[in-house]
Protein backbone atom coordinates (compact mmCIF):
# COMPACT_ATOMS: atom_id res chain seq x y z
CA UNK A 1 0.00 0.00 0.00
CA UNK A 2 1.59 3.36 -0.68
CA UNK A 3 2.57 5.72 1.66
CA UNK A 4 0.43 8.93 2.60
CA UNK A 5 3.23 10.44 3.40
CA UNK A 6 6.82 9.99 3.40
CA UNK A 7 7.49 10.66 7.10
CA UNK A 8 7.48 6.60 7.56
CA UNK A 9 10.28 5.01 9.47
CA UNK A 10 11.90 2.30 9.41
CA UNK A 11 11.71 -0.21 12.65
CA UNK A 12 14.74 -2.34 13.29
CA UNK A 13 14.22 -4.88 15.68
CA UNK A 14 17.33 -4.21 18.01
CA UNK A 15 18.71 -7.41 19.47
CA UNK A 16 18.73 -7.09 23.67
CA UNK A 17 22.39 -6.82 25.58
CA UNK A 18 23.20 -9.33 28.31
CA UNK A 19 22.82 -7.11 30.71
CA UNK A 20 19.35 -5.90 29.08
CA UNK A 21 18.55 -9.32 29.12
CA UNK A 22 19.39 -10.20 32.99
CA UNK A 23 16.71 -6.54 33.70
CA UNK A 24 18.79 -6.53 36.88
CA UNK A 25 19.88 -3.07 35.87
CA UNK A 26 16.60 -2.01 34.98
CA UNK A 27 15.13 -3.10 38.18
CA UNK A 28 17.69 -1.04 40.69
CA UNK A 29 17.50 1.42 38.51
CA UNK A 30 13.91 1.71 38.83
CA UNK A 31 14.28 0.93 42.86
CA UNK A 32 16.93 3.72 43.33
CA UNK A 33 14.02 6.46 41.89
CA UNK A 34 11.22 4.96 44.31
CA UNK A 35 14.11 5.23 47.65
CA UNK A 36 15.06 8.82 46.49
CA UNK A 37 11.97 9.65 46.37
CA UNK A 38 11.71 8.18 50.44
CA UNK A 39 13.95 10.98 51.18
CA UNK A 40 12.11 14.08 49.56
CA UNK A 41 9.75 16.50 50.71
CA UNK A 42 5.95 15.22 50.30
CA UNK A 43 3.54 16.50 48.39
CA UNK A 44 0.91 15.21 50.06
CA UNK A 45 -0.66 15.62 53.42
CA UNK A 46 -2.34 13.87 56.08
CA UNK A 47 -6.19 14.94 55.51
CA UNK A 48 -8.48 15.40 57.36
CA UNK A 49 -5.75 15.36 60.46
CA UNK A 50 -3.72 17.71 58.91
CA UNK A 51 -5.10 20.92 56.95
CA UNK A 52 -3.42 23.19 55.09
CA UNK A 53 -3.66 26.67 55.70
CA UNK A 54 -5.90 28.69 53.13
CA UNK A 55 -5.27 32.06 51.83
CA UNK A 56 -6.82 34.91 53.70
CA UNK A 57 -8.97 35.48 50.14
CA UNK A 58 -9.94 32.14 49.91
CA UNK A 59 -13.08 31.68 48.55
CA UNK A 60 -15.60 29.04 50.52
CA UNK A 61 -19.16 28.28 52.04
CA UNK A 62 -20.76 31.68 51.68
CA UNK A 63 -22.11 33.84 55.17
CA UNK A 64 -25.47 36.22 55.72
CA UNK A 65 -23.70 39.28 57.65
CA UNK A 66 -25.52 40.88 60.34
CA UNK A 67 -25.28 44.58 61.06
CA UNK A 68 -23.40 45.68 64.38
CA UNK A 69 -27.12 45.34 66.07
CA UNK A 70 -27.60 42.29 65.04
CA UNK A 71 -30.19 42.73 62.13
CA UNK A 72 -30.21 40.99 58.84
CA UNK A 73 -27.73 43.34 56.54
CA UNK A 74 -29.71 42.19 52.94
CA UNK A 75 -31.97 43.74 51.87
CA UNK A 76 -33.20 40.77 48.76
CA UNK A 77 -32.41 43.33 46.09
CA UNK A 78 -31.69 40.72 43.95
CA UNK A 79 -28.03 41.97 42.83
CA UNK A 80 -26.23 39.10 43.80
CA UNK A 81 -28.59 36.58 42.01
CA UNK A 82 -28.43 38.42 38.68
CA UNK A 83 -24.66 38.10 39.50
CA UNK A 84 -24.15 34.76 39.75
CA UNK A 85 -23.18 33.32 36.64
CA UNK A 86 -24.47 29.86 38.03
CA UNK A 87 -27.97 30.94 38.93
CA UNK A 88 -27.19 29.54 42.26
CA UNK A 89 -28.77 31.82 43.92
CA UNK A 90 -32.57 32.40 44.95
CA UNK A 91 -34.72 34.27 47.23
CA UNK A 92 -38.34 35.81 48.20
CA UNK A 93 -38.51 39.46 49.26
CA UNK A 94 -40.84 40.39 51.95
CA UNK A 95 -41.59 43.45 53.05
CA UNK A 96 -40.81 44.41 56.97
CA UNK A 97 -43.28 44.83 59.38
CA UNK A 98 -43.49 47.34 62.17
CA UNK A 99 -41.55 45.93 65.36
CA UNK A 100 -39.23 43.76 62.98
CA UNK A 101 -36.70 46.81 63.26
CA UNK A 102 -34.18 44.65 65.08
CA UNK A 103 -34.44 41.77 63.00
CA UNK A 104 -33.79 43.12 59.29
CA UNK A 105 -32.06 45.91 58.59
CA UNK A 106 -33.69 47.29 55.61
CA UNK A 107 -37.62 48.16 54.88
CA UNK A 108 -37.45 44.98 52.51
CA UNK A 109 -35.44 41.34 53.70
CA UNK A 110 -35.05 37.78 51.94
CA UNK A 111 -38.00 35.82 53.74
CA UNK A 112 -36.31 32.46 51.67
CA UNK A 113 -32.81 32.88 50.51
CA UNK A 114 -30.94 29.70 49.20
CA UNK A 115 -27.85 29.14 47.43
CA UNK A 116 -27.58 25.88 45.82
CA UNK A 117 -23.80 24.67 46.74
CA UNK A 118 -23.97 21.99 43.55
CA UNK A 119 -24.48 24.53 41.27
CA UNK A 120 -21.69 27.26 43.08
CA UNK A 121 -18.97 27.62 41.64
CA UNK A 122 -17.25 29.97 44.24
CA UNK A 123 -16.46 32.38 41.80
CA UNK A 124 -16.98 35.45 44.38
CA UNK A 125 -19.44 37.82 41.91
CA UNK A 126 -22.23 37.70 44.46
CA UNK A 127 -19.99 39.28 46.64
CA UNK A 128 -18.80 41.71 44.94
CA UNK A 129 -22.10 42.60 43.79
CA UNK A 130 -23.43 43.09 47.20
CA UNK A 131 -24.23 46.94 47.87
CA UNK A 132 -24.97 45.75 51.96
CA UNK A 133 -22.39 43.93 52.35
CA UNK A 134 -24.27 41.53 53.07
CA UNK A 135 -22.78 38.09 51.89
CA UNK A 136 -19.28 37.12 52.06
CA UNK A 137 -17.43 34.15 51.18
CA UNK A 138 -15.50 32.04 53.88
CA UNK A 139 -12.66 30.09 54.23
CA UNK A 140 -14.80 27.44 55.25
CA UNK A 141 -15.21 23.90 53.32
CA UNK A 142 -18.98 22.93 52.10
CA UNK A 143 -18.91 19.10 53.41
CA UNK A 144 -20.24 16.46 51.90
CA UNK A 145 -23.72 14.61 51.47
CA UNK A 146 -25.65 11.84 50.87
CA UNK A 147 -28.58 13.91 49.41
CA UNK A 148 -29.06 16.58 46.33
CA UNK A 149 -30.61 18.54 48.41
CA UNK A 150 -29.25 19.29 51.38
CA UNK A 151 -26.61 20.99 49.39
CA UNK A 152 -29.31 23.87 49.60
CA UNK A 153 -28.49 25.88 51.34
CA UNK A 154 -31.32 28.30 52.93
CA UNK A 155 -31.21 31.26 55.35
CA UNK A 156 -30.81 28.58 58.80
CA UNK A 157 -27.67 27.53 57.68
CA UNK A 158 -26.63 30.78 56.05
CA UNK A 159 -27.31 33.62 58.50
CA UNK A 160 -24.60 33.90 60.72
CA UNK A 161 -24.81 33.03 63.95
CA UNK A 162 -25.38 36.21 66.46
CA UNK A 163 -23.45 35.15 69.18
CA UNK A 164 -20.61 33.76 67.13
CA UNK A 165 -20.24 36.68 64.08
CA UNK A 166 -17.98 35.61 61.01
CA UNK A 167 -14.78 37.76 60.94
CA UNK A 168 -14.69 38.77 57.06
CA UNK A 169 -12.59 41.33 57.60
CA UNK A 170 -9.51 39.75 56.15
CA UNK A 171 -11.44 39.45 52.81
CA UNK A 172 -11.35 43.56 52.37
CA UNK A 173 -9.17 45.98 51.56
CA UNK A 174 -7.72 48.81 53.75
CA UNK A 175 -9.84 51.49 51.34
CA UNK A 176 -12.82 49.28 52.05
CA UNK A 177 -12.42 49.82 55.73
CA UNK A 178 -11.75 53.40 55.90
CA UNK A 179 -14.79 54.08 53.70
CA UNK A 180 -16.99 52.21 56.73
CA UNK A 181 -15.64 54.40 58.77
CA UNK A 182 -17.16 57.55 57.02
CA UNK A 183 -20.70 58.33 58.92
CA UNK A 184 -21.21 60.72 56.15
CA UNK A 185 -22.03 58.14 53.72
CA UNK A 186 -25.69 56.54 54.41
CA UNK A 187 -24.08 52.93 53.36
CA UNK A 188 -22.09 53.43 56.76
CA UNK A 189 -25.40 54.41 58.67
CA UNK A 190 -28.28 52.55 60.05
CA UNK A 191 -30.73 55.41 59.66
S1 LIG B 1 -19.86 32.40 44.48
FE1 LIG B 1 -20.33 32.76 42.30
S2 LIG B 1 -21.41 30.93 41.67
FE2 LIG B 1 -21.44 30.91 43.89
S3 LIG B 1 -23.37 31.88 44.47
FE3 LIG B 1 -21.81 33.50 44.41
S4 LIG B 1 -21.91 34.35 42.34
FE4 LIG B 1 -22.98 32.37 42.31
S1 LIG C 1 -27.07 39.49 49.55
FE1 LIG C 1 -26.67 41.63 48.94
S2 LIG C 1 -26.91 41.62 46.71
FE2 LIG C 1 -27.86 39.75 47.48
S3 LIG C 1 -30.01 40.28 47.73
FE3 LIG C 1 -29.00 40.60 49.71
S4 LIG C 1 -28.43 42.77 49.70
FE4 LIG C 1 -28.86 42.22 47.58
Amino acid sequence: MQSLTNRSKVVVKKEMSFWEKLYLPAILGGLKITISHFFKKKATIKYPEVKRDYAPVYRGLHVLKRDENGAERCTACGLCAVACPAEAITMVAAERKPGEEKLYREEKYASVYEINMLRCIFCGLCEEACPKEAIFLTDKLVPTFFERGEFVYGKNKLVEDKDNPVDISKRQTNAVLEFKKNKDFQHNRLD
